[in-house]
């Protein structure tokens, strides 16, 4: 998601019971959440790492949309152990970048960073982004994007809305760098199986328990251990029960337990699943 003020509102929910095992929340907007005018909310990072550590999330990933909340992602990574960063330019925000070779070239400076263990979210958003030039300027800082990941060894962070088959062309068309994170899986389990054969993680956020989005729990279903991750994409995409609140990543464990629900894993298994996958994505945090 991009930095956009959708129709959230009121209290942030309550805190879950907290998971049995530590997770880590894959893809999170720290800097929007702190925006968010709803009360429970944290109001500073430290605040909300703690509020995530307390519910069983103990690493967070950090991830970019434009120049500016990428510098601030790698600051706070630099500042807060249990947070690393990714950096991009959201495809949405590609095609209004006043120049876009000068925004690619900050990103590719700060990718090098240590505490930047991720190239993202790009990708291709159809959804927001019609046919036109537009497009064109999207689809080139995609590749622009794969390319620092693979210059850089960053795992790449992948947005695709509305674009199943140009993501996995472009892709294949590039050569995917040596770990790919689908997030937000948006797909059925066709879609899945694609992204799977080609070893890419498919990090599910809170859309996989919302009541229309059947497709996602069969692509859940045929996801194995060894290729999920789970993520808010707070402050956007608040599971159900709480869906139009404003979500934060103290709230994995509803997502955690729908997922658990759907596939029949173990919770427990589920948990040292994700954990592992997050560090095989992600690096180790400290
Ligand atoms: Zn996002």
């Amino acid at each position: 998601m991009s930095a956009r003020k959708p129709y959230r509102q009121g209290t942030f929910p309550p805190a879950p019971d907290p998971l049995p095992v530590p997770v880590l929340d894959s893809h999170t907007h720290i800097d929007i959440t702190l925006q968010e005018d709803g009360d429970g909310g944290p109001a500073t990072v430290a605040e909300a790492v703690a509020a995530a550590r307390a519910a069983g999330i103990d690493r967070l990933v950090q991830v970019g949309c434009d120049v500016e909340s990428s510098r601030w992602g790698v600051e706070v990574a630099a500042q807060h152990p249990a947070v690393v960063a990714t950096v991009a330019l959201h495809p949405n925000d590609a095609p209004r970048v006043p120049d876009l070779d000068a925004a690619l070239r900050e990103i590719e400076r700060l990718a090098a960073h240590p505490r930047v263990r991720g190239i993202g979210e790009t990708g291709l958003d159809y959804f927001r982004t019609g046919e036109g030039d537009a497009r064109k300027v999207q689809h080139e800082s995609f590749r622009a994007h794969i390319a620092i990941a693979k210059r850089y060894g960053k795992t790449l962070v992948v947005h695709d809305r509305d674009a199943h088959d140009d993501i996995l062309r472009v892709l294949d068309e590039e050569g995917a760098p040596d770990q790919v994170v689908m997030h937000c899986f948006s797909g059925d389990e066709t879609f899945a199986r694609e992204c799977l054969d080609r070893g890419y993680l498919l990090s599910f956020a809170g859309t996989v328990t919302f009541g229309n989005a059947a497709h996602l729990r069969r692509a859940a279903a045929v996801t194995p251990l060894d290729g999920l991750l789970v993520e808010t994409d707070a402050p956007f995409l608040t599971p159900t029960p709480y869906r139009g609140r404003p979500n934060a990543s103290y709230l994995i464990p509803v997502t955690v337990r729908a997922l658990a629900d759907v596939t029949g894993h173990d919770l427990d298994a589920l948990c040292a699943a994700v954990s592992a996958n997050g560090d095989r994505a992600f690096g180790a945090w400290q």
